[in-house]
């Protein structure tokens, strides 16, 4: 027999008292269960996303969210600032471009966080730009944006939104959706929501609906209709019941724990993991700013980081990731974010200093773990 683990940056580990939840008889989506169950989570959402702004409850996975927020707000030839400092912000330049949505794209080395100079420049380029897409952290590089200070460019902009990818940031860093004034914030349920994946969620402010009005490019994910169901807790097609009876019962827990304690819980894990890896004589990726939902860890010379992944499942069940584009076989990844503790970052570091053992590398068993244990545990 052998135990699986979990580390991946999506799907995420899901609690049992989620997936119990989600086991629950099905329930139909026009009856008074639902509004009343939907009237929840639309409140919780709100909470968790710091808004008063609609949060719409889409059926897809993260990329679903992604799209709409392309095509409800942009109409071919618009113009759009896209900052690509990895595979998903690389995504947000192919949706644009696939909907006709002209596109400067602000290219960061990977491992790097965008540089706000450089929005500022590109919207002094182009100042007709309708919308400027980011992410807050970056997870193919494990870096994580300075949101805020992106936001505080672009609030003062009547005619320019800013639409943030948040998958890998909502419920692990601060973001401050009606404080900052972002205008689009974007997030999916198996990241750091604790639930398997099949729901996005999408934050809109007044600003971008007003751009929305001009947009009309959808029929799926057509956020106006969408909207006007939603504010009556119906969604316009048959929503992903169970997912949503799961997200109630995830929401509850978040909520349970208070935001502040869930970004600390975060920061900490995130810490003794960085520390953790250094301390096994290895080195994360990012250059800078390194997000707190997940670690990007250098392969050591010599050694394939694509073998580390395999290793981590094949010989212990750990599922970790690996690196993409030209950083396969250079990196790999563990997440640290969702329904995670100190054992999650215990577990991991220990299995990496077992393969790196095995692969012939010399390492110190127990290294990084005491690292670890070092910074997690709590005294009276
Ligand atoms: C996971 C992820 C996505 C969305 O991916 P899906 O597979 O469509 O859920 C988008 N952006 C970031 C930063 C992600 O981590």
């Amino acid at each position: 027999m052998q135990k699986r683990y979990l580390f991946a940056p999506g799907p995420t580990q899901v609690p049992p008292e989620v997936l119990l939840a989600m086991a629950s008889p099905m329930i139909h989506h026009r009856a008074p269960d639902f509004v009343e169950l939907f009237e929840q989570v639309q409140a919780d959402l709100q909470w968790l996303f710091q808004t008063t702004n609609d949060v719409l409850v889409l059926a897809s996975s993260g990329t679903g969210g992604m799209e709409g927020s392309v095509a409800n707000f942009l109409s071919p030839g618009d113009k759009a600032i896209v900052v690509n400092m990895g595979k998903f912000g690389e995504r947000w330049g192919k949706i644009c471009k696939s909907f006709g949505v002209v596109v400067d794209e602000i290219t960061v080395e990977w491992g790097y966080a965008v540089d706000p100079k450089q929005i500022i420049d590109a919207l002094k380029k182009n100042p007709d730009t309708k919308a400027v897409f980011i992410q807050a952290s970056e997870t193919s590089t494990g870096v994580a944006n300075d949101t805020q200070a992106i936001a505080d460019i672009i609030r003062p902009l009547a005619d320019t939104i800013l639409v943030v990818d948040a998958i890998t940031a909502l419920g692990v860093l601060d973001i401050r959706t009606d404080a900052w004034g972002i205008d689009v914030v974007v997030t999916g349920s198996q990241k750091a929501l604790m639930l398997p994946p099949g729901l996005a969620f999408v934050s809109i402010s007044e600003k971008a609906w007003a751009l929305a009005d001009k947009a009309n490019n959808v029929f799926y994910y057509n956020f106006k209709k969408e909207a006007e169901s939603q504010r009556k807790q119906q969604t316009a097609f048959t929503p992903a019941v169970s997912l949503i009876v799961g997200l109630k019962e995830a929401l509850r827990m978040l909520k349970a724990e208070g935001l502040e304690n869930i970004f600390l819980r975060h920061v900490r894990l995130a810490n003794a993991m960085r520390e953790g890896v250094k301390a096994t004589g290895l080195s994360i990726f990012p250059k800078e700013c390194p997000s707190n939902a997940l670690t990007a860890i250098q392969a050591p010379d010599g050694i394939d980081g694509q073998k580390v992944y395999s290793r981590l499942r094949q010989s212990y069940g750990v599922t970790a990731a690996g690196g993409q584009d030209h950083l396969k076989g250079k990196i790999f990844r563990i997440a640290h974010m969702g329904y995670v503790d100190t054992f999650d970052v215990i577990m991991a570091l220990s299995a990496v200093e077992m393969v790196l053992k095995d692969l012939g590398h010399p390492v110190l068993l127990g290294a990084g773990v005491g690292k670890a244990e070092e910074l997690l545990r709590k005294p009276i």
